[in-house]
This record gives C-alpha cells, sequence and structure tokens, in this order.
C-alpha cells in the first residue's frame, strides 16, 4: 500500500493531503521519494522560516536532546530562559509564557482578558471578522466563518465577531465592557488582507480611549516574516499582548504569549499552566532560530525580497488583469487573489515543482522560508506567468 491508502485506512478524515511523499528536506527544498526537487513557497505554512535541515537548528536539537527532552515547568530550563530573553529582547516585550501552539497561545490569552477584566467589570472580547485564530473552542468564538464553526457551537459567551476593517462598526462595537480587541493585523487565512490604515487609527483612538487590551495574533505574521519584527509594527498601534507560534520552534511544537508587564502580572503562580509548553528541545531549536534571524538579517531581506516579489506579482495582475484581481503582500507573506479558485493553480505550480497553496478558496498565498534568494522569486514569477499563461 502506498502512503495515501495507508494513511486514508487509519486517520480521521480531517486533512487533504498533497500528493507528495517526502523522503527529506534541504534549505529551501524539499524532495521525494521518486527523485523529484520542489522549491517550497509554503514553507511548512509559515513554519519553516530556515528553511529544512538548517545546521544551526539541527544542531541545537541534537544538543539539547542529548542533555534532557523534558523535565516538566517545575525546573528551571537553560533553553526556555535563553529563548525568553531573545523573545522579549527582539520584541520588546518584558513577559512570555511558552504554549505548546497557536491556539493554545490564544487560549492564554483569552484568559488573560477575562482575568484583566474581572476586577474592572471587563469581560468582552471582540474579534474580527474573516479572522483565524485556531481549533480549540476559544479560539472558534473569536472566529465568524462556517468552515470553522459549523456544528461545534455553543462557543464561549461574551465573545463577539465583527466586521474586519470596518472603523465605524469598530467604534460602535467596543465600550466600557470591552475587555479585550483580537485580531491579526494581516490576516493569513483569511487571504492575506492587511488592516487598513484607517482601521487602525481609529482602533489606535479607541484604545487610548477605552483602554481595553489589544491582542495581536502574530502566530503567522511574527518573528520577522513581515520585514519587521510583528506585523502590529508597520501600524501605529501598541497592543498589550501578542501571540506567536509557527516559526518560533525551529519546526518543533512552539508557541508564545508576550505581554508587558502590567497585563503579565494578572497571572499568579498556579493561575495558568501546562504540562509541554516551552519544551526544551523546541526552545533551543527557537534560540537557534531567532539567532539566526538576528545575525543574517533575515528580517531585512523579508522585506527586500518580499517587495520583489510583490513586484513579480504585481507585474503578472498587470498582464492578466482579468485573472488575478489583486496582490496583497507585506514582506515575505503575500497573496494573489484570483477570479477564481486557485486549487488548480497550486496544483500545476506543483507540477513545475514549486510549492504554493491555495487559501480562501481564490488566494495564491505565498509564505516561503526567509532564507529565499532572488532567484527563487524569479523562478516562482516565471512559472506562474507560464501557467496563467496557459489559463488565459
Ligand atoms: C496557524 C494560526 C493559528 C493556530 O495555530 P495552531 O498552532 O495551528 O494552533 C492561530 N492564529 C493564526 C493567525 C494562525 O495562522
Amino acid at each position: 500500500m502506498n502512503m495515501h491508502d495507508r494513511e486514508a485506512a487509519t486517520f480521521f478524515h480531517t486533512y487533504k493531503r498533497l500528493p507528495l511523499e517526502v523522503e527529506r528536506g534541504e534549505g529551501v527544498y524539499l524532495f521525494t521519494k521518486d527523485g523529484r526537487r520542489y522549491l517550497d513557497m509554503f514553507a511548512g505554512l509559515a513554519v519553516n522560516a530556515l528553511g529544512y535541515a538548517h545546521p544551526r537548528v539541527v544542531d541545537a536539537i541534537r544538543s539539547q536532546a542529548s542533555c534532557y527532552t523534558h523535565l516538566s515547568n517545575y525546573f528551571l530550563q537553560e533553553a526556555q530562559i535563553r529563548l525568553a530573553e531573545l523573545l522579549t529582547r527582539l520584541s520588546g516585550y518584558p513577559r512570555v509564557f511558552f504554549s505548546n501552539s497557536g491556539t493554545e497561545a490564544i487560549e492564554g490569552a483569552i484568559k488573560i482578558a477575562r482575568k484583566w477584566g474581572s476586577t474592572r467589570g471587563k469581560s468582552e472580547i471582540l474579534a474580527m471578522s474573516n479572522s483565524f485564530h485556531g481549533r480549540t473552542m476559544g479560539a472558534l468564538s473569536l472566529m465568524d466563518r462556517p468552515k470553522y464553526r459549523d456544528g461545534f457551537g455553543p462557543f464561549l459567551p461574551g465573545c463577539r465577531v465583527m466586521p474586519f476593517n470596518d472603523p465605524a462598526a469598530l467604534r460602535k462595537s467596543v465600550g466600557p465592557r470591552t475587555a479585550a480587541v483580537v485580531l491579526e493585523f494581516i490576516q493569513g487565512e483569511g487571504g492575506i488582507r492587511p488592516v487598513s490604515a484607517e482601521f487602525a487609527q481609529t482602533l489606535s483612538e479607541l484604545h487610548r480611549e477605552l483602554g481595553f487590551l489589544l491582542i495581536a495574533d502574530e502566530i503567522q505574521s511574527g518573528a520577522g516574516r513581515t520585514g519587521k519584527f510583528f506585523a502590529f509594527q508597520h501600524y501605529p498601534v501598541s497592543p498589550e499582548v501578542v501571540t506567536l507560534a509557527k516559526p518560533i520552534g525551529g519546526g518543533l511544537p512552539l508557541g508564545a504569549i508576550l505581554a508587558t508587564g502590567d497585563v503579565a502580572s494578572v497571572l499568579e503562580p498556579g493561575m495558568h499552566g501546562t504540562t509541554f509548553g516551552g519544551n526544551p528541545v523546541a526552545c533551543a531549536a527557537g534560540v537557534a532560530v531567532l539567532e539566526e534571524i538576528e545575525e543574517k538579517n533575515l528580517m531585512g531581506q523579508a522585506a527586500s525580497l518580499g517587495a520583489k516579489l510583490k513586484d513579480g506579482l504585481t507585474g503578472l495582475a498587470r498582464e492578466f488583469p482579468a485573472l488575478i484581481k489583486e496582490v496583497r503582500a507585506v514582506g515575505l507573506m503575500a497573496g494573489a487573489e484570483l477570479d477564481r479558485s486557485g486549487d488548480g493553480i497550486a496544483d500545476a505550480m506543483r507540477e513545475k515543482g514549486i510549492l504554493i497553496n491555495c487559501t480562501d478558496t481564490t488566494v495564491l498565498r505565498f509564505l516561503p522560508p526567509l532564507i529565499i534568494e532572488p532567484s527563487h522569486v524569479d523562478e516562482t514569477i516565471r512559472t506562474l506567468g507560464g501557467i496563467l499563461a496557459q489559463v488565459k
């Protein structure tokens, strides 16, 4: 039996898998058992910021695993502390809590908002339409798309979803009982949709006026992908709480909540915790990732190569105006919205040896490793252009 049949025979049928049998990865490439090489412009959904088998990450994992792979959070752990020091320095937030995943970081952020609000007469949490925060019940309570929620209710009380990028709706939705507003400053799964300047301005004013917590979900956009450490740094806002995950464990499961000192202090000993969160091997890998991002200026590279990718996509949009409706990109988080479902085009790209993804049905999404080179961007644009020419 091939891998596909073995999987189909045993798994919950929750995932649609790609028809690839991967043997190994190296740098920006994946190699399959049939000897083909793929340029990975999707990077394990923004997880593999340094690509595959990065020597620094591999060494960090090996050396931590040979000491211990788990102690529990009863123990002080050097790798955790080193990652916390790096994250707090790079982010400017003084406090961190480690989780295992993105959705767990969101759950923790919801708890912080509720606890913080409990002494202030604030409990309501406001979130945005078309967003994605994870698959647990708290995260789903902050989302509105039926594809993720249908049939799973009832959800958490006191959570409300308002229209994304609608300043008037925001003014109407927030009030003295609002404990927190949660949002992705660039919606990822929702189709690479950045917050508008006008919406950010209104949000910033209301944030100052009403004093709710601003919670930025940077799980997909964070740690340098957009050319700044956080996507929200492209706007005049200052969130009290930030969630991180995907790239920060070097491919191992790791999430984080960052917070200002005041807000972090609402959680006292015993109020929140996790068995696996902050796993030392994941933290050691995360240290390698963040040090490499800093030392090699991969954030600067994300900005410049992101601009190149955006230029290329914009050129294709000019060449194929009937096919590409809009290009949206900030750094190496890019999307091209098509006039049709993008699955066929993502499949055609894969046939030609380049992995991209299609999200929100019609949006081709590019989340390459931060280590890509200009030639990889050229190759992607050239290949996509060839495919679009045939569609036409
Ligand atoms: C992926 C993602 C999550 C959920 O992370 P998991 O690790 O899959 O739980 C939450 N928010 C955003 C913006 C994401 O992209």
